[in-house]
């Protein structure tokens, strides 16, 4: 996504250059089948970006390239795309939903609050949903908390039986639903933060944001309070587990890039 703002959006340059956000999928290999952590935009959305609406077309100004979509990158692996199984979606936004359109067949879990916010949304929050992501009626697999704990927050274990350790850890604030991801790996945990931040200096400590990203979170998050005081956990757990969780947001391009390094 290539938004104006440059600078102040962690990019380079004035306001009217153009800054890069990405939209940051797993794929987790787990018991012989693939798990999708969030499906970024879809070729539905490649093929027509008019369905993701003029205010977000205009203002993120999403590339929609048939190439960056989950599905293609996936055969591009080599991977078969009908392997992906489970999609564990951080929240149902239209960045987040576009791509489940192309994985028909995957059970998708989702937070319960979200989906209900998603199949009915308040109408000043229309514009983050788009109904056709899920008009082909997804094998929606709806999660409530249950009292187990992740590091301390709430956290329900998904997937049981794949031989990978899976947990949906609500982050609400962002919208009405939102969850993080946690992934056990070798020697500690993954946490996809999906949209909790945007930029990773927000979970460093002392945090900084750059003003753009930080304005545009409080315009579009449902609850500011919720949100940055889950902010404030995250920096926390970054902060006294260093070594065993290792934090990322959806949307901070030098994220991804560090990832991909690793
Ligand atoms: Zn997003």
């Amino acid at each position: 996504m290539c938004p104006r703002g440059g600078r102040l959006l962690g990019g380079a340059g004035g306001p009217l250059a153009e800054a890069r956000l990405v939209c940051h999928c797993l794929l987790i290999e787990a018991g012989g089948s693939l798990v999708l952590v969030d499906t970024g935009l879809g070729t539905g959305d490649a093929e027509d970006p008019k369905r993701l609406g003029r205010p977000f077309r205009a203002l993120v100004r999403p590339r929609c390239e048939l190439g960056e979509t989950a599905v293609r990158q996936i055969e591009g692996l080599g991977l078969d795309p009908g392997d992906v199984r489970q999609i564990v979606a951080t929240h149902l936004d239209l960045d987040h939903a576009g791509g489940l359109g192309d994985f028909r067949t995957a059970d998708v879990h989702v937070f319960a609050p979200e989906l209900a916010a998603a199949k009915s949304p308040p109408l000043r929050e229309r514009n983050r949903y788009v109904a056709a992501h899920w008009a082909h009626g997804p094998n929606w697999v709806e999660h409530d908390v249950d009292g187990d704990s992740w590091f301390g927050f709430d956290s329900v274990r998904l997937l049981p039986g794949l031989g990978v350790e899976v947990a949906l850890v609500p982050l609400l604030g962002h919208s009405t639903g939102h969850a993080g991801v946690a992934i056990r790996e070798a020697g500690g945990w993954l946490l996809h933060c999906g949209d909790a931040y945007f930029h990773t200096d927000e979970v460093a400590t002392p945090p900084s944001c750059p003003p753009g990203l930080r304005a545009f979170q409080n315009i579009v998050g449902h609850d500011a309070r919720v949100r940055r005081r889950n902010q404030e956990r995250l920096r926390e757990l970054a902060r006294v587990h260093p070594h065993e969780v290792r934090l990322i947001c959806s949307h901070d391009p030098t994220e991804l890039e560090r990832e991909q390094g690793a």
